[in-house]
């Protein structure tokens, strides 16, 4: 806890040694002072002094300093959430480690109003030195270096004569919680534009169907396969979104079922092979004789693998090969665990550098038109992401422009 002691001592107390020395300089008018004359000044200036010391006392308590050795200065350094102490005038009296890290060690002896500039702030600290509102508060976010958001709550401190503390400043970081609204907010309206957009078309296509295409057995059977895939697209969305919140519950759980990555890349092979032999593509398997097994959830990791070889048999460009490999890790570099990383690499468009940090968000996709009419939901990548994340493993992808990408998994092998 570093402190601040007011600059402005005042010097008008120390007129009250003006009446010793009056009285000495008279009594030294004829050059010579005796012993009892010198004794009475002494005694008018000692008066003067202490009254002098104890207005200045009064005026200017130094009560604050005493934070700074006492068990509260301690506590206030340990808390993680910025605290500060403010004069009547809104200068900093003392801050806690947390503040000096916020607002930076200058703030001390400084307006506090000139780090929290926003009006909503200003305006609490006003009514609380004031002691208009014994308890006031205001949202403040910093911009810089990263957004950040805060709640800020002002205490008044009732005026006494022995404190110069006239409020205390605390600072809660509400950053993740605002994230967090904002993502449900943004899911909620992606979800709502996701489905709109099939609905819409059934509708639309359904009118059609009772009216200018009523007596059109060749147009009604047209729109009746467009409206098949409308509907279809609607059921995989659901069943996305629902299988994203069943792992996110579970997220915290790592699985423990020892499961054999060899056989569910062989399954997720056969049941991609037909889609990619009628893009004339080929599926092209290198995995090591010895696997290791992994502690996995079986259908989970299938999920994993058949998203994947999927994106790159839609991603892919005609005629070309997917290639499917794995090796071993050594070492996971947080855990020091041994591990597996299997590779899903396309030949395909690739994908700009730009978008590879957000390739794994909910509905983000490179585009829009080409995901939907493949018939992608925008979910499937967010799914592979919370599943690896589930089994304590990571998930990067490598891409070059014009020649393909590649996604990596990495998983930590099964111990027993
Ligand atoms: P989608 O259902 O749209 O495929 P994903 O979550 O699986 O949703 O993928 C998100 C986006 O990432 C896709 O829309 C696409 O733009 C991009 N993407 C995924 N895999 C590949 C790939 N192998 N090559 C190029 N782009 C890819």
């Amino acid at each position: 806890m570093r402190r601040f002691i007011p600059a402005d001592f005042s010097f008008a107390p120390l007129f009250a040694l003006v009446p010793g020395f009056t009285v000495l300089a008279a009594f030294a008018i004829d050059r010579s002072v005796t012993i009892s004359e010198a004794g009475l000044s002494a005694g008018v200036i000692a008066l003067g002094a202490a009254w002098a010391g104890l207005k200045q006392a009064r005026a200017f308590p130094q009560t604050v300093t005493k934070v700074d050795t006492t068990l509260a200065s301690v506590i206030l350094d340990a808390l993680p959430d910025p605290v500060l102490l403010l004069d009547g005038r809104r200068r900093v009296l003392a801050a806690n480690r947390a503040a000096d890290d916020l607002l930076g060690q200058g703030i001390h002896g400084r307006d506090i109003a000139l780090s929290l500039r926003q009006p909503d702030a200003q305006d609490a600290l006003r009514k609380a030195v004031a002691g208009a509102a014994p308890r006031s508060e205001a949202d403040v976010v910093f911009e810089t270096p990263v957004r950040r958001s805060y709640q800020l709550q002002v205490m008044g401190v009732p005026r006494s004569e022995a404190l110069s503390v006239r409020a205390v400043v605390a600072l809660h970081e509400v950053t993740a919680l605002k994230n967090a609204e904002t993502m449900r907010a943004d899911f909620v309206a992606n979800v709502s534009h996701e489905l709109r957009s099939p609905l819409s078309a059934l509708s639309g296509f359904i009118e059609t169907l009772q009216t200018s295409a009523k007596d059109d057995p060749i147009a009604q059977d047209r729109f009746l396969t467009i409206m098949n895939g409308e509907a279809g697209r609607m059921a995989r969305l659901i069943d996305d979104l629902l299988s994203l919140s069943r792992i996110e519950v579970n997220e915290h759980i790592r699985p423990t079922t020892r499961v054999s990555l060899a056989n569910i890349i062989s399954g997720v092979v056969d049941s991609v092979h037909i889609k990619a032999e009628k893009k004339g593509m080929t599926l092209d398997v290198d995995l090591p004789s010895e696997m290791a097994d992994v502690s996995g959830d079986e259908d989970e990791l299938r999920e994993v693998f058949q998203n994947l070889v999927d994106n790159a048999v839609k991603y892919g460009a005609p005629k070309t090969a997917v290639r499917i490999s794995a090796r071993m890790l050594d070492a996971f570099i947080e855990t020091g665990t041994p591990g597996v990383e299997i590779t899903i690499a396309d030949q395909g468009e690739g994908i700009e550098a730009e978008h590879l940090p957000r390739l794994t968000e909910r509905f983000y996709r490179i585009d829009k038109g080409r995901s939907r009419s493949m018939g992608g939901t925008g979910l499937g990548l967010a799914i592979v992401k919370h599943i690896v994340n589930r089994h304590r493993g990571r998930l990067n992808v490598t891409s070059v422009l014009g020649e393909g990408s590649a996604f990596h998994v990495q998983l930590p092998i099964s111990k027993r």
